[in-house]
């Protein structure tokens, strides 16, 4: 439903955390005796309990209720677990359930034909309504109204991108009591399924959907059993399913394309199945989690009264992260570093403001940047050398300790999130050399900051100087006078310690995974075997306290950027110079075209590792948690069209894919076609489904890769067929995906 829930102002936490053994016995169905490693076990699971509780009343805004069922001790973990909510886009996991279950019975099979329709009846008053695609977070079905499709396409549908068309249609096969009866038997009865989605007469006499977290976690516990086999005897009976009609059933979950809540806080590349829901002021997830060499555990958090998405979904991602750790295990955390809240209050207070977009010039810069320097007692400036333009380069200085630290920032043009974050950190030095944080690092560094290294490539808001030449590759050659002066700065001071600042393509993604590569780190080698010594392991600690200190920001977004070896290249020189530096790269962030929240991110990763420099913590990091990160993953499209019929003049109509790119992906403009074919096997930002319908290009159709993406979406192959949308330049109109209701 999309009509406003009024909410009363609860920021309370719903109940005390309690963690309770397996049902009915102190033996875990995993087989292990009662005995040491079984206490351990329940102290951990308190522990995590106890954490997860302390967490939720210190960041979340709202109510949250949180089961966690571990398959493999039986143990659980209840926080609220039986408070009922609007159970929101969850509802359709029990649909799946007993879809599957009739379909076991030999129903019907999931195989069958289905026409897609659009008319459904209230359960409230017997009246007629329809669903808008408006409304709806899966828009391709709507093309396919009077059309056939299987049932198995519209369970596909109705979990991966939370259809609602599906969701009713199916629910109206299954019967929305049969789904109650089931959930009944799985001891989830606080599940309840009452009706479809958008039934306005039945939510207007609040006759909604409700949840517990224990219900949610319960049906998923059951397919987890099923499917896996782990102490199946009990609620998994009820299912009356086999191992691989659950494998099935799961393999639909995992498909999952809303992934910001409880998969981010889970390492990229591990399976998780899992579904949200979300409609005003409700925010839920609930996953099965399946780490490798141990069975899944399952992991169910609904959240009331969190208005801001993004902050229910970093309390659910920071949940899931907890669980994680303590059930899987995670690299050994570095002690004594700054909390990251603390540093992002540092920041709200600090930010320079008269910075707010990514694309400023030297003139802008220094402006603004400069008198802050210049009227601090603690902060020092000097010009270093001049671009190819004459545009000085300015070496800012503070701190007299004896460790010598160098950053450089945007040697590429285009690449400002860390000028920025400078820009935020200059200002806090200056106004606050009396904080411990500022104290620290005056007294025990020397910090060479060099931000904005080639001003003439922002100038002209290019990755290369006024040369042509890319800094970053000549390293070696010294062309460039841009070049030429950070070598001059690297043997003059002789640094411990380098930070390499850039931004990466903001189409990549973490691994294999569909999660954007927000912070790339890397402790570049210094030779073609990428060897270790002392000098590139002290940088990989250093990377894995900054991969900490952010990870409660960007967690699962998190990447290792390519180790190559490239000998002209300034991160690998300098590493091969004997100073241990470390690559940040700042990449795509969803809803941040201008870098701002990555910009908090860079200065919060920035000022901890020169703490973690200055008090020696970083000496304690284990380097494993920068080498376990996942690498950066090809870059995907911007946008994938699927399913459509294309239909140019002359020729005769033909189905294909298409990928779009932006020419500025953050801004999402100038979207060009880049492939036309069978693209099965791209991923994409974000996918357009229009199966059944028809593309026209609006644009000369004599080529259509390099053309602008444009076209009237029709009907039918006839040009006078009727118009149902279109997509000018890959910004689709009128036919919006806006998912209200997932
Ligand atoms: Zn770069």
């Amino acid at each position: 439903m999309r009509a406003p829930i009024v909410l009363p102002a609860l920021f309370t936490i719903l109940a005390c955390a309690r963690a309770v053994p397996a049902p009915g016995d102190a033996t875990p169905p995993g087989g292990a005796a009662p005995g040491a490693a079984n206490r351990e076990g329940a102290a951990a699971v308190d522990r995590l309990a106890e954490a997860m509780r302390e967490r939720i009343a210190r960041e979340a805004p709202g109510e949250v209720a949180v089961a966690l069922v571990d398959l493999e001790t039986g143990r659980r973990i209840g926080i609220g677990d039986d408070v009922s909510m609007h159970a929101a886009s969850t509802m359709k996991v029990p649909v799946l359930v007993e879809l599957f279950r009739q379909a076991a019975e030999g129903r019907y099979s999931l195989d069958d034909s289905v026409v897609v329709r659009n008319e459904f009846t209230s359960i409230a008053d017997g009246s007629r309504y329809s669903l808008s695609p408006e409304d709806d977070s899966e828009t391709g079905l709507y093309g396919m109204i009077g059309s056939k499709t299987t049932v198995r396409e519209l369970a596909r549908r109705m979990i991966v991108r939370s259809s609602n068309l599906a969701t009713n249609i199916l629910i109206e096969r299954v019967s929305a009591e049969s789904v109650r009866r089931t959930m009944a038997k799985l001891g989830a009865e606080d599940m309840r399924v009452l009706r479809g989605v958008e039934d306005t007469p039945a939510f207007r006499r609040g006759m909604n959907n409700t949840t517990t977290a224990g219900a949610f976690a319960r049906v998923l516990e059951a397919i987890a059993r099923c499917e896996t086999g782990v102490a199946a005897g009990t609620p998994a009976a009820s299912l009356g399913l086999s191992r691989t009609q659950c494998r099935e059933l799961s393999d639909i979950l995992a498909g999952q394309e809303f992934t910001e809540m409880i998969p981010a806080g889970v390492p990229a590349g591990v399976r998780v199945a899992n579904k949200t829901g979300w409609i005003t002021g409700i925010q839920h997830d609930g996953a099965i989690i399946y780490p490798p060499g141990r069975a899944p555990y399952v992991l169910v958090v609904l959240t009331r009264g969190i208005e801001d998405r993004a902050a229910a979904a970093k309390v659910a991602s920071n949940l899931s992260r907890m669980a994680w750790e303590a059930l899987v295990g995670a690299p050994a955390r570095v002690a004594g570093l700054p909390s990251t809240d603390e540093l992002l209050d540092l920041h709200r207070r600090h930010r320079v403001g008269a910075i707010t977009e990514r694309e400023f010039t030297h003139e802008t810069y220094w402006s603004t940047v400069g008198p802050v320097i210049d009227g601090a007692s603690t902060l020092s400036r000097e010009e270093v050398g001049r671009s190819v333009e004459g545009r000085p380069l300015y070496l800012v200085r503070y701190g007299t300790g004896p460790t010598r630290v160098l950053l450089w920032s945007q040697m590429h043009g285009d690449e400002s999130t860390a000028t920025m974050a400078l820009a935020d950190l200059f200002r806090f030095l200056a106004e606050s050399p009396d904080h411990p944080l500022a104290r620290r690092i005056a007294e025990r560094l020397t910090v060479l900051f060099v931000p904005m290294l080639n001003p003439d490539g922002a100038e002209r808001f290019q990755r290369r100087n006024a040369y042509g030449i890319d800094i970053n590759r000549d390293a070696r050659a010294l062309v460039t006078p841009e070049a030429r002066t950070l070598k001059a700065i690297r043997d003059r001071y002789h640094p411990e310690f380098g930070f390499n600042l850039h931004d990466q393509n903001v189409r990549t993604r973490v691994a294999t995974s569909d999660r954007t590569a927000a912070i790339a780190l890397l402790a570049p080698p210094f030779d073609e075997a990428r060897s270790d010594n002392a000098v590139r392991t002290r940088a990989k600690q250093v990377a894995a306290v900054i991969r900490q200190a952010v990870e409660p920001l960007v967690a699962g977004h998190i990447a290792k950027y390519d180790d190559s070896f490239n000998p002209r290249a300034f991160g690998d020189l300098m590493q091969q110079w004997g100073t241990s530096t470390v690559l940040i790269e700042s990449g795509g962030w969803k809803d941040d075209p201008e870098k701002q929240y990555l910009r908090a991110a860079n200065f919060v990763a920035i000022l901890t590792a020169l703490d973690a420099i200055a008090t020696g913590a970083y000496a304690s990091a284990d380097p494993s948690a920068y080498e376990g990160l996942p690498y950066n993953g090809r870059p995907v499209n911007d946008l994938l069209i699927r399913g459509a019929t294309i239909a140019l003049p002359g020729l005769a109509p033909y189905r294909a894919d298409i990928a779009v790119d932006f020419a500025e992906p953050l801004e999402r403009t100038g979207g060009r076609i880049v492939d036309v074919g069978d693209l099965a096997e791209a991923a994409a930002r974000d996918t357009l489904d229009l199966t059944g319908l028809f593309l026209h290009p609006t644009g000369p159709a004599d080529r259509l890769v390099g053309a602008p993406a444009s076209f009237t979406i029709r009907r039918g192959a006839d040009p006078a067929s009727e118009e149902v949308g279109m997509i000018d330049a890959g910004i689709v109109r009128r036919r919006t995906a806006a998912a209200p209701d997932r």
